[in-house]
């Protein structure tokens, strides 16, 4: 006979996971709140649409923290077999400059979510949209909040993190694990904005402004990237991928420090002889025509030099390598692009299965890892799906 699975939430770790079960050994059913499934993975469409990255898997292993939760799940279904399966649905990918892997040009996010929904449906997978789960029965039994309760042999937790609530991931179900003795953690938001004190006429003039082709340092952590100065602070993948860096010493000061390289491709030896060349142009023309800095770099520089720095050519070399920027805070969590918290991954087995609760498992952004944005995300999400899948068609 059949065993049941119920896979709760339906983002992008559920479907996969759903794709991946035997439909031979087992009936899955997916319960998904909202009215429709996967919509954060659309709201992803919106921006980038990353769906993974390109580099050699031994490389994106690295990008995960905790380090070394993911590399099983990683190595198992790589973004060389993600792209190869997306291909199986009709969805031809392409790597871009930056090294991310888009649907070909002319997918439209929807047309990749109803690919996959295509092959659910032939694996006669049921989707239940409107059912909330709202926690457990005194029997042990899921409860929904149409008063329906469902026993199943497995229960497959996928319900997201805690940001774009307008996209269902809302983080509720953690009073509902709390309630039940789950251990949990709070949510925290990643890969987000970060504020700083920008003075009202600065941000009058620079803010939309982006800073392209810099580096950026906080504590051992360095980033190229792109930088986009706003009304609360700075955004970018830039400052996403230092998140957990930035989130640490804002958590233990109240402060951060970041550290902008407004000049990666060259050395400060190399700045520092082209601010020095014996020409009859200002400093300004310097910055501007030998080494290329837009106003809003410059306008940063003055901000954040005195006016004897600013004339000295040594001095201000060493500043446009390393200029320190201080942040005083983090953007609030519901405009994030992921969250952290939630399941700690110690209550969880290497097959995510709840430690205090077998045969209940969880997958997707409600774990506490944490990684950049640029597909690394989605692809996490997918390869916990797969590996999950694997490892109960064995059960
Ligand atoms: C603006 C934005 C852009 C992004 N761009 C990218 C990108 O380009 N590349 C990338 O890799 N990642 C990107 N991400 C992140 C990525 O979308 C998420 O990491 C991913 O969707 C998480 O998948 P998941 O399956 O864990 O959960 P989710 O996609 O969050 O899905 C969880 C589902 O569970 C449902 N649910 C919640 N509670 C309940 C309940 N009690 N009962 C029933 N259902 C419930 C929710 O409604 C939701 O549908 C982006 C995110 C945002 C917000």
């Amino acid at each position: 006979m059949k065993r049941s699975v119920s896979i709760i939430g339906g983002g992008p770790s559920a479907l996969i996971l759903a794709s991946f079960l035997d439909p031979d050994l087992f009936t899955v059913t997916i319960y998904e709140k909202s009215k429709s499934i996967g919509r954060k993975f659309l709201v992803a469409g919106k921006g980038g649409f990353n769906l993974t990255h390109s580099e050699p898997i031994e490389d994106m292993i690295e990008k995960y923290s905790p380090i070394g939760f993911l590399d099983d799940s990683l190595l198992q279904f790589s973004n060389s077999d993600l792209r190869n399966w997306l291909d199986e649905l009709n969805i031809s990918t392409f790597v871009g400059s930056s090294k991310r892997v888009y649907p070909e040009k002319g997918i439209k996010p929807i047309e990749v979510l109803n690919a996959i929904m295509k092959q659910l449906k032939q694996k006669t997978v049921e989707i239940c949209t409107k059912y909330e789960w709202i926690g457990w029965d005194s029997q042990g039994g899921l409860e929904f909040n149409n008063q329906v309760i469902i026993d199943t042999d497995f229960v497959v937790f996928a319900l997201g993190g805690s940001s774009w609530k307008v996209t269902g991931s809302d983080g509720k179900w953690l009073d509902n694990f709390k309630k039940h003795g789950v251990e949990v953690v709070d949510f925290r938001p990643s890969n987000c904005a970060f504020e700083i004190n920008w003075p009202t006429n600065f941000i009058n003039k620079f803010k939309g402004e982006p800073l392209k082709n810099i580096g950026l340092t906080c504590g051992n952590r360095y980033q190229k990237g792109e930088l986009v100065i706003t009304q609360f602070g700075l955004e970018g993948n830039a400052i996403y991928a230092l998140s957990p860096q930035i989130r640490e010493q804002l958590n233990q000061d109240g402060r951060a420090n970041v550290y902008l390289d407004l000049k990666p491709i060259f050395s400060e030896e190399e700045v520092f002889q082209k601010l020095n060349q014996s020409t009859k142009m200002s400093i300004s023309d310097k910055l501007r025509k030998s080494l290329n800095l837009n106003p809003a770099q410059q306008a940063i520089l003055k901000l954040y030099t005195s006016k004897e720095e600013y004339i000295n050519p040594l001095r201000l070399a060493k500043t446009i390598k390393n200029l320190r920027i201080e942040l005083i805070g983090i953007s609030e969590l519901d405009r994030a692009i992921s969250s952290v918290g939630g399941v700690p991954i110690a209550s969880v087995t290497d097959q995510f299965e709840l430690n205090a609760l077998p045969n209940h498992f969880c997958i997707g952004e409600m774990l506490d890892w944490d990684a950049p944005t640029g597909g690394y995300l989605l692809q996490a999400c997918f390869s916990m799906g797969v590996k999950l899948a694997s490892h109960l068609n064995l059960s």
